[in-house]
């Protein structure tokens, strides 16, 4: 835990150098390859059964599923993600399914042997947002370097859930709504009881030295401009408490989750939300909730990557609602 901390706070810091470099420069530097702060330090390597499925961390988590005659990957978000799996088998990488399209779970794809020829599987609206948005950042160009396009998915999912074999290995592909994204994909794997949910919940503060999530977000956050929200993910563990999988891998960090696990992050979470909607409800502006719980304190985070804390979840989204109580007249 304590590596996988260091590991992000390293990945953070150069986040924060790549904002700080001067643009013309940076943007020199994105066409030719992606930006290294989207990637963590050295891979420790994790087994969940000997020859069959393992997983490493190295900023984000990926996973390797070995198959008849090649590798599954669950992301491939840094250079050398497709090769540390040659430690444990020789055959080759032929399949990438996506939790979600952030950089630091994809940028591996351009440093994949054969990229061209695999078959990378993903969401629809993981592929729509991929060619209609910034890679790397959605800030805008001139202050922060885009990232070149990598491979697209070639296998599109339009439904939530998806009971598929892929070379001799079951799988279940479910979509519980937005969560991190709006199109967070979960990955579980009956025969082994295990299942990989990207963003969904994350267990490691990605910012630790950045100067750090606000306490009320739990080390967690959501893109809103990906039409991610914690609401999302209040349900989406809902739904993988009901899986009959034991063990959970997260997007961020060295330790695999149990269901007892994420129900505490998401009960943490959640009673912040209510604590602060009620508030909402009362009358406070998002200026004053933001002070009443802390956040004001923190400044601008994230450097290039763009998120936005709890309370204006919270307050945007009971805001609708208010609004929408309203416009069906059941509230005068
Ligand atoms: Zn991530």
């Amino acid at each position: 835990m304590r590596l996988s901390k260091r590991l992000a706070a390293v990945s953070a810091l150069a986040l924060c150098a790549v904002a700080l470099q001067g643009q013309g420069q940076a943007q020199a530097q994105a066409r030719q390859q992606p930006p290294a702060g989207a990637f963590g330090g050295a891979p420790i390597m994790h087994t969940i059964k000997e020859g069959k499925v393992y997983w490493a961390l190295s900023g984000a988590v990926v996973g390797y599923v070995i198959g008849d005659t090649g590798v599954i990957m669950i992301d491939n978000g840094w250079p050398q993600a497709s090769g540390a799996i040659k430690s444990v088998t020789n055959k080759p990488i032929t399949t990438v399914i996506e939790t979600h399209d952030d950089t630091d779970h994809i940028n591996g794809l351009y440093n994949t042997p054969n990229a061209d020829k695999l078959k990378i599987i993903a969401m629809e609206d993981n592929w729509k947002q991929q060619w209609t948005s910034f890679k790397w950042t959605e800030k805008p160009k001139a202050t922060c370097p885009q990232s070149p396009m990598p491979p697209a998915p070639n296998v599109i999912i339009r439904q939530p859930r998806v009971e598929t074999t892929i070379d001799g290995v079951k799988f279940v592909l479910h979509h519980f709504g937005p969560s991190h994204t709006g199109h967070d994909l979960i990955i579980e794997l009956p025969e082994y009881k295990v299942a990989f949910i990207g963003d969904v919940v994350f267990d490691a503060d990605l910012f630790p030295d950045h100067p750090g999530l606000p306490a009320q977000d739990h080390g967690m956050f959501w893109k809103s401009e990906k039409r991610g929200t914690p609401r999302g993910m209040f349900h989406n563990v809902d739904e993988l408490l009901k899986l009959d999988v034991t063990t959970f891998i997260g997007g961020h960090g060295n330790n695999a989750l149990t269901k007892a696990d994420l129900r505490t992050k998401r009960d943490l979470i959640k009673a912040d939300y209510e604590k602060q909607a009620a508030m909402v409800r009362g009358g406070m502006s998002l200026e004053d909730l933001r002070k009443a719980v802390g956040d004001d304190k923190y400044g601008a985070r994230g450097g290039c990557i763009a998120y936005v804390d709890l309370p204006w979840y919270v307050y945007t989204e009971t805001k609708r609602d208010m609004q929408e109580l309203k416009n069906k007249g059941t509230v005068k």
